[in-house]
C-alpha cells in the first residue's frame, strides 16, 4: 500500500484485504470469534507468537481494513474503531488518566462530550478545567502540576470558533501532556491534528465518513506507542467495539468521502455567501469567509472551509423558527455530515442542556441555527433558503 497516494486514492483502496475470493467489494466478516486449527495454535495465538484475531471485541478483519483505511488518511499509526463517536471520545480521554490527574478542555464542546469531561471524570477523580479555547493564554493558565489532557473540538459545535491547535501541542509539550482532538466538524480532509502536533485523534464517524445517515460509529487514531500504553487494554476489557456490518458500511461510505464533502463545501460556502448579504440575518459565521472572527488560524490550519454554516436571525427565536419550519430541502434534524441538507436550533436542542450563561459564553443566541449542507444540488438549496427568508417577518 502506497502512503503517498493522494486521500481519494486512499480512500478507495487503503487498508484492503481480500479473502481467497477476490472479492472487489470489501467483505464483511460477521462472526464474533475464530477458529484454530490446533490446541497449539490456539496457545499460540493467545501468547501473541502468531498474528491473528482472537476476538470480535479486540479486532476483526472488517474492522481491521477500516482502521488502517483511516491511519493512512490520518497519517496514524494504529486506529481502533468504535461503535460511536461518544465512545471513541470517552475511551480516548479515560483510558489515559487516573484519579488525581487534571484535564483542560475547551468549553465549546459536543454535549457529551462535554459532560465527559466536566460531570463524568470528576466522579473518578479527575478534575476539569473548561476554558475559552480562542486565546492561547487560557490554556497556558489554566496548567496545574498534575495536568495529564488537553481536549478540543476545532471547529466548534455550533459557533465553528477554531483553536490554534499547534499553540496547545506546544503548552502540552512542555509539561508532557497529550492532546485529544475531536475532529469532527473539519474533517480527515481539511485538517491533520496529528501534523500540526496532537497526540490522538477522535472522530464520530457517523458524520461524514458515514455521510449518508445510516449507522453510528466512531474512531481513536494515534501512535503504536500511546495506544500500546494506553488504549489498547482499555478497549479489549471495556469493550467499546464497532460491529463488522457497521465498519463495512464506513469503508463504503468513506470511498466517497472527498466527493461528498467537495460538494458540501462548496454548498455551504456559496449559502453562507448568500445569507450573509440577507437583512434578516445578524451574522453569519463560517470558517472559509475573509470575516470569519479567526480567519488566520483558519488559513494557517485548515485547507478547507467547513461543510457547515452558523447563521443568526435578527428576530430571534421565532425567527428561527419559521426559516426552519420554511425550508423544504432542507430538513430539521440535529445530526450533521448526512447527504442531506440538515438544520437544527442549538438553544431548544443540541444545547438546550446548558444554562442561558454557558449559551451566551458559546455565542449561542435564540436566533442561532447551525446548517449542515448536504449534497443536493446547490442552486435548490440557495432556492429554499431564498423562499423561507421570503416567510420570515422581519
Ligand atoms: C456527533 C459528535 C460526537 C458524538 O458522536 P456519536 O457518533 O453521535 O456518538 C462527538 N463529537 C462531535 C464534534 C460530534 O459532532
Amino acid at each position: 500500500m502506497s502512503k503517498t497516494w493522494r486521500p481519494a486514492t486512499q480512500l478507495v483502496h487503503g487498508g484492503t484485504h481480500r479473502s481467497q475470493h477476490g472479492e472487489t467489494s470489501e467483505a464483511i466478516f460477521l462472526t464474533q470469534g475464530f477458529v484454530y486449527d490446533t490446541a497449539e495454535a490456539a496457545e499460540a495465538r493467545f501468547k501473541g507468537e502468531t498474528d491473528g484475531y482472537i476476538y470480535a471485541r479486540y479486532g476483526s478483519p472488517t474492522n481491521d481494513m477500516f482502521e488502517k483505511r483511516m491511519c493512512m488518511l490520518e497519517g496514524a499509526e494504529e486506529a481502533r474503531a468504535t461503535a460511536s463517536g461518544m465512545a471513541a471520545v470517552s475511551a480516548a480521554i479515560l483510558c489515559q488518566v487516573k484519579a488525581g490527574d487534571h484535564i483542560v478542555a475547551a468549553r465549546a464542546l459536543f454535549g457529551s462530550c462535554r459532560w465527559v469531561v466536566e460531570t463524568l471524570a470528576p466522579k473518578y477523580g479527575v478534575e476539569c478545567t473548561l476554558v475559552d479555547g480562542r486565546d492561547l493564554a487560557n490554556w497556558e493558565t489554566a496548567i496545574r502540576p498534575n495536568t495529564k489532557v488537553f481536549f478540543m473540538e476545532s471547529p466548534t459545535n455550533p459557533t465553528l470558533e477554531v483553536i490554534d491547535i499547534a499553540g496547545v501541542a506546544k503548552l502540552a509539550d512542555q509539561i508532557g501532556a497529550k492532546v485529544v482532538v475531536d475532529n469532527v466538524f473539519a474533517t480527515p480532509l481539511f485538517q491533520k491534528p496529528l501534523e500540526l502536533g496532537a497526540h490522538i485523534v477522535v472522530y464520530s464517524a457517523t458524520k461524514h465518513i458515514d455521510g449518508q445517515g445510516r449507522c453510528l460509529g466512531g474512531v481513536v487514531l494515534s501512535d503504536k506507542k500511546w495506544v500500546d500504553e494506553n488504549l489498547q487494554d482499555y478497549f479489549r476489557h471495556t469493550g467499546p467495539a464497532m460491529s463488522p456490518f457497521n465498519a463495512w458500511t464506513l469503508l463504503k461510505g468513506i470511498e466517497t468521502l472527498p466527493l461528498r464533502v467537495k460538494q458540501q463545501t462548496e454548498s455551504a460556502a456559496r449559502i453562507a455567501d448568500f445569507l450573509a448579504d440577507q437583512n434578516k440575518i445578524a451574522k453569519v459565521i463560517y470558517p472559509g469567509r475573509k470575516d470569519h472572527p479567526q480567519a488566520d488560524i483558519v488559513a494557517k490550519q485548515m485547507t478547507g472551509g467547513s461543510t457547515l454554516v452558523c447563521l443568526e436571525l435578527k428576530g430571534g427565536k421565532d425567527a428561527a423558527f419559521a426559516l426552519q419550519n420554511a425550508l423544504e430541502v432542507v430538513k430539521i434534524s440535529n445530526n450533521l455530515g448526512d447527504a442531506k441538507s440538515l438544520i437544527t436550533h442549538p438553544a431548544t436542542t443540541t444545547h438546550k442542556n446548558l444554562t442561558d450563561e454557558a449559551r451566551a459564553e458559546l455565542g449561542i443566541s435564540a436566533g442561532t441555527l447551525r446548517l449542515s449542507a448536504g449534497i443536493e444540488d446547490t442552486d435548490d438549496l440557495l432556492e429554499d433558503f431564498a423562499q423561507a427568508l421570503s416567510k420570515v417577518s422581519s
